[in-house]
């Protein structure tokens, strides 16, 4: 069964708002192994709307639209598939009521424009909107099946789940299981040739490879048209492979950040984190402070940008930063034990680097980074230089000093 996802809105097509719905909904449907062939974006216009659909039937057994349910005259959708299905609108009543109790609720009264919402597409089945007024439509025909679901993410999530597990799910002709792991320290192409030579041949397995900035995401995708046992086996044994050959590497098996990750490993063996922060500004403890309890093992950090801060806040000496630089291995050392030291953390991490596009010497290059780890049983050094813009190495920096504290975790175990 092939997808096919349509976007509906004027504010899509410029900078106003970006196209989230189409990503959801193909993600979702190919945990079900329906693949999504085509995403559009078309803009408030009927008469393409129209168009757009009914081309879109032709070709896939599945058209999704998104947006354009709302009261107000720029919300076409409903009209537009109708158009392009050859059907008639039909006013329902009681969808009108629920919308008016759901004002009253709010202690306001229904405004009038609400009533276009009771207007359905002939033949459709009306889904509830449990969290906005603009009910879903869908239509079960041949060869294409329709639907139509409201803009707002918040609205469309629970709806799009609710359709899919009871009617969209269950026409897949495939049973699928799927696994994600990732993986840092090494390069996209390494990790793909060792991948594919690890992997061999595995029935039923549909595998893809994703690099962010330090960080590799291996998706595994067992499909099987016998049984969920058989797509179930694609993917242990794969995960099995992966797990071998990535065991110096691996990162999650979970659908987790590489911070939460790294939390989730230093809240097991009681381990508190510090960091000492100059070119990446921060980024490190935003990204830490980004997972949920993350104070129970992150105590915090400096951000010491300027040098004077790097001497006065985290105890770098002058010697040390006149003779070697702010970037350098040694003031990163000087960092991690600094910021160790003042609080009493049992691990320090430091980063600090040029991210450019200025401030480059020929010694040192725009993307040349120095990393730190110092712990009571752990004093480790690292110089990378990397490629990318300011924001790529910010990423890719955050990511390498992750992958320090992963790395001396898994010499600890
Ligand atoms: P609508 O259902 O067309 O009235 O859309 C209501 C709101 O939902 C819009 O103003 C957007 O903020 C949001 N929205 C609509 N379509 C999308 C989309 N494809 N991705 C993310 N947000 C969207
Ligand atoms: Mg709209």
């Amino acid at each position: 069964m092939r997808a096919i996802v349509i976007a509906v809105g004027s504010e899509l097509l410029n900078q106003e708002r970006l196209d989230t719905n189409s990503l959801y909904i193909s993600r979702r449907l190919r945990e079900k192994g329906i693949l999504t062939d085509m995403k559009m974006v078309v803009g408030d216009n009927r008469e393409y709307l129209s168009w757009v659909v009914r081309q879109a039937c032709k070709r896939a057994q599945i058209v999704i639209t998104t947006g354009g349910l709302g009261p107000t005259a720029d919300d076409l959708t409903r009209e537009a598939v109708a158009e392009a299905l050859r059907k008639e609108m039909i006013f329902r009543e009681e969808i009108v009521a629920t919308i008016r109790e759901r004002f009253r609720l709010m202690g306001m009264a229904m405004p009038e424009t609400n009533t276009r919402q009771g207007f359905v597409i002939e033949g459709a089945e009306v889904l509830p909107n449990p969290v906005g007024t603009a009910p879903g439509l869908f239509l079960d025909t041949e060869p294409c099946r329709v639907l139509l679901l409201p803009g707002p993410p918040a609205e469309l999530q629970p709806m799009f789940d609710a359709v899919l597990e009871a009617r969209i799910g269950p026409l897949s002709r495939f049973h699928v299981r799927s696994a994600v792991m990732r993986i840092a320290g090494l390069s996209e192409s390494e990790a793909d040739a060792r991948l594919t030579a690890a992997l061999g041949r595995v029935a039923n397995l549909d595998v893809t490879i994703l690099a962010s900035p330090g960080l590799i995401e291996i998706r595994l995708m067992g499909r099987s048209r016998k049984d969920k046992a058989e797509a179930e086996e694609a993917v242990t044994i794969a995960a099995e492979r992966v797990r071998n050959e990535f065991a110096r590497h691996l990162v999650t098996e979970k659908e987790e950040s590489f911070a939460a990750a790294m939390l989730r490993r230093l809240r097991e063996k009681g381990l508190t984190l510090v960091v000492a922060e100059s070119c990446t500004g921060g980024k490190m403890a935003d990204c830490l402070t980004d997972v949920p309890g993350s104070s129970r093992s992150f105590m915090g950090g400096v951000v010491a940008y300027d040098d004077a801060l790097k001497r006065d806040f985290l105890g770098v000496s002058q010697a040390t930063l006149g003779r070697y630089g702010a970037v350098s291995a040694e003031t990163a050392a000087e960092m991690a034990r600094g910021v160790r030291e003042r609080t009493g953390a049992d691990i320090a991490v430091s980063i600090t680097g040029i991210a450019g596009p200025g401030g480059a010497t020929p010694q040192k290059p725009v993307g040349l980074v120095y990393f730190h780890l110092h712990a009571a049983d752990g004093d480790v050094g690292q110089r990378r230089l990397m490629t990318g813009d300011r924001g790529v190495i910010k990423v890719r920096s955050v990511h390498y000093a992750l992958n320090m504290i992963r790395e001396y975790l898994d010499g600890r175990a």
